[in-house]
């Protein structure tokens, strides 16, 4: 059987080299002069390529449309991504919060093996882009290029979402999805900084605060929806880092008000001990203004803000302060809070958020509904997941199963 895919990203080679195994004349186009360019630059350029869990915690990791994914995810387990990458030469290692790395720490590694299986099943790459599907009689024919016409049994479109257009990624697939007579679901980005309101968190921008707990509140529903330890950092927009990058994907229809970020400066201490540490820390230096009082316990540039939170005049000696401002300054260390704004765009994301709707897709052979022979994989579709490992874990498995059908 011809298979035609549409892009050489994560999703799209999985596919190609799954569906060569099974004896098909593969070929895949590519708009950008190299392939995997996205997947060079996962996990910081060291490639969390999947999740050393089982089948329940992939799906407990993707917020919405899980269930479509059940079954995919059922065949190709991240125990299989291991195996796949394992017998392709690569040695993989798991870390905390078991996301699974190469060894080498090198994401080229694990594109290198992808591309290297391709070439070696006979695959053929053609660089060229995806302009529109040759639909006929309610069946996909081929595919119409910038530098001609590609005939093939099936088509499949892996072209990855919105997020990081300049690795290639650029919406395309949704433009043929559409074509199609598919419904494309709103798109924004997920795993993406947040921009607060107000300029408070400037003043502090540049900084990295490590070992600090984020809680996001939802005030529309009065609860948490996200509460973790980690690193974060603050930014001329409001804040990035691996917590906001995780919080972001549990946040939805955001509106002024809606969210807020309670930051925890200090999450090992408890009220009484940070009061005994701020008290101890006021004993050595007694007749000192409270602004110059406190860089042993925090970092110079969120001084000025936890100061202004506290309440206490700066220029107040620190043998002075009274019990109730000592609670105040505590308050405001472990509940440093900022009004969330908004999401930066789906081009700084992660992962794109929305996308080819599910229902309209097989869950088992990731087969269009709609027209015969044309199969979305990969980002493209409406299912993401937090960070982890479990993003290429979807694109990996919908790869594999839509390699299965043919
Ligand atoms: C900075 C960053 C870090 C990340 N780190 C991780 C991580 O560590 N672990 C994890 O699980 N996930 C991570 N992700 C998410 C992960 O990269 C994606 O989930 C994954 O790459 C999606 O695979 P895909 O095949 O659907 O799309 P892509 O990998 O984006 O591939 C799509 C391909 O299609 C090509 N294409 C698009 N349109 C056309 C067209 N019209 N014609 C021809 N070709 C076309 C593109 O050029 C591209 O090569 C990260 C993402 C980013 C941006």
């Amino acid at each position: 059987m011809k298979i035609l895919i549409i892009g050489a990203g994560a999703s799209g080679l999985m596919c190609a080299v799954q569906s060569a195994w099974l004896g098909h004349e593969v070929t895949v186009l590519e708009h950008e002069k190299h392939p995997c360019r996205k997947l060079n630059i996962t996990g910081k350029g060291r490639c969390n390529v999947t999740n050393n869990c089982d089948v329940q915690t992939v799906m407990a990791n993707i917020p919405r449309n899980s269930k479509f994914l059940f079954s995919a995810l059922s065949r190709f387990s991240p125990e299989d991504t291991m195996a796949f990458f394992e017998s392709l030469g690569i040695e993989l290692k798991t870390e905390r919060g078991s996301r699974v790395f190469p060894v080498s720490d090198n994401a080229k590694d694990i594109s290198g093996a992808l591309i290297n299986a391709v070439n070696c099943a006979d695959v053929k790459i053609v660089t060229d882009s995806a302009r529109s599907l040759i639909i006929e009689g309610g069946e996909v024919k081929g595919v119409l290029g910038g530098r001609g016409e590609y005939r093939a049994d099936k088509v499949v479109v892996a072209t990855g979402g919105l997020s990081y257009p300049k690795t290639g990624s650029t919406g395309d697939g949704y433009k043929l999805a559409r074509q199609a007579g598919h419904t494309v679901t709103e798109l924004c980005g997920s795993l993406v900084p947040v921009e607060l309101c107000g300029s408070d968190c400037a003043q502090a921008m540049g900084l990295s605060l490590k070992n600090c707990k984020l809680t996001v509140t939802d005030n529309s529903a009065g609860k948490p929806v996200f509460e973790q330890q980690g690193e974060m950092l603050f930014t001329h927009f409001g804040m990035s880092g691996p917590l906001v990058l995780s919080a972001s994907a549990h946040m939805q229809d955001i509106t002024a008000g809606r969210y807020t970020f309670s930051i925890d400066l200090k999450p090992a201490l408890d009220d009484k001990k940070l009061d005994e540490r701020v008290q101890r820390d006021f004993a050595e230096v007694p007749n000192r203004d409270f602004d110059n009082s406190i860089g042993r316990l925090l970092p110079a540039s969120i001084i000025p803000l936890v100061i202004k939170r506290s309440g206490i005049p700066p220029e107040k000696k620190v043998n002075q302060i009274t019990k109730a401002e000592r609670a105040a300054l505590c308050s405001a260390i472990h509940a440093l809070t900022f009004e969330v704004k908004g999401l930066r765009p789906v081009s700084e994301a992660i992962i794109t958020r929305g996308g080819v709707d599910v229902k309209e897709i097989s869950p088992k052979t990731m087969e269009s509904k709609l027209v015969r022979g044309l199969h979305f994989i990969g980002e493209v579709l409406d299912a993401d997941g937090y960070t982890g490992g479990f993003n290429l874990q979807i694109a990996f498995a919908t790869a594999y199963a839509c390699a299965q059908s043919f």
